[in-house]
């Protein structure tokens, strides 16, 4: 059996060369990481949850319009994407306060924001993805200000998206982080969704109960994350037939 090559390890997935040129095979690791992996462990099956639920959004998204670099699914764990060169902004809308938001800026998780918010991190793990401005992006040249435009109107509508899907299953979008590639078409360049959309990027908070649905689970010990990624694969319908195993009950006492 032929090797493939692998290009790139990161802390949730692996990214290998695809069949076809400019095609990637991304694959979904089980690994997760919290601040900037100095948190680490291994979750059985979140690796297939989110590969199934990133398809979901992906396909979803591409139903509406928007482009991303989906292109099939292979298996649980893998799914081909369009090569794409990554711009190097974590691109964060928020709906509602939470998380780094609520820190710096001391307001209240869970406060309803008077519109959705976008906010640019530059991608350097070694710096921690600190947040910067659009003055930053321009002045070092990241990304140009028709590419900040098309980012903004291609965030604005994934957050309606995501949104609206999540609230069709009695989930609040709290907040998410997308990434945006370039891809090449003869003389001409388009930007995507790329990299993935799953509870690992986006907080998912249950309407009723507020109940944490996502990768706060992990962040802050909240229980199980398979169980909370189940939950949001079983109501919006994409469960694998074969479901990761619930985790042991807890004994009280
Ligand atoms: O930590 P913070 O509040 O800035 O995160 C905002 C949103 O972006 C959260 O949904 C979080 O999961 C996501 N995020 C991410 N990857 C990062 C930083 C944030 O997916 N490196």
């Amino acid at each position: 059996m032929a090797r493939r090559k692998k290009i790139y390890e990161g802390k949730a997935k692996t990214l290998y060369e695809g069949p076809e040129p400019g095609t990637i095979v991304q694959y979904f690791k089980d690994d997760a990481t919290a601040f900037n992996a100095e948190k680490k462990d291994v979750i059985e099956g979140k690796g297939v949850l989110n590969n199934l639920l990133s398809e979901y959004f992906m396909v979803g998204l591409g139903q509406i319009g928007v482009p991303t670099h989906f292109l099939k699914r292979l298996n649980m764990r893998e799914q081909l994407v369009r090569s794409c060169e990554i711009i190097p902004l974590e691109v964060i809308v928020r709906n509602y306060a939470a998380g780094s938001m609520s820190k710096r800026l001391g307001i209240d998780e869970g406060t309803q924001l008077p519109r959705p918010i976008v906010e640019y991190c530059y991608k350097d793990d070694s710096l921690g993805d600190p947040l910067v401005s659009e003055e930053h992006i321009a002045a070092f040249g990241w990304a140009s200000q028709q590419d900040m435009d098309d980012i903004l109107s291609l965030a604005l509508r994934v957050n309606d998206f995501m949104s609206g899907v999540m609230f069709g299953v009695g989930i609040r979008l709290v907040d998410f982080k997308i990434e945006i590639g370039r891809v090449y078409d003869g003389d001409f360049q388009r930007l995507v969704v790329a990299d993935e959309i799953s509870p690992d990027s986006c907080r998912l908070w249950d309407i009723e109960s507020g109940q944490k649905l996502d990768k706060d689970v992990f962040r802050r010990d909240l229980g199980s994350l398979t169980d909370a990624y189940s939950e949001v694969a079983r109501r919006l319908g994409v469960m694998p037939n074969n479901p990761p195993a619930p985790s042991k009950p807890t004994l009280v006492n």
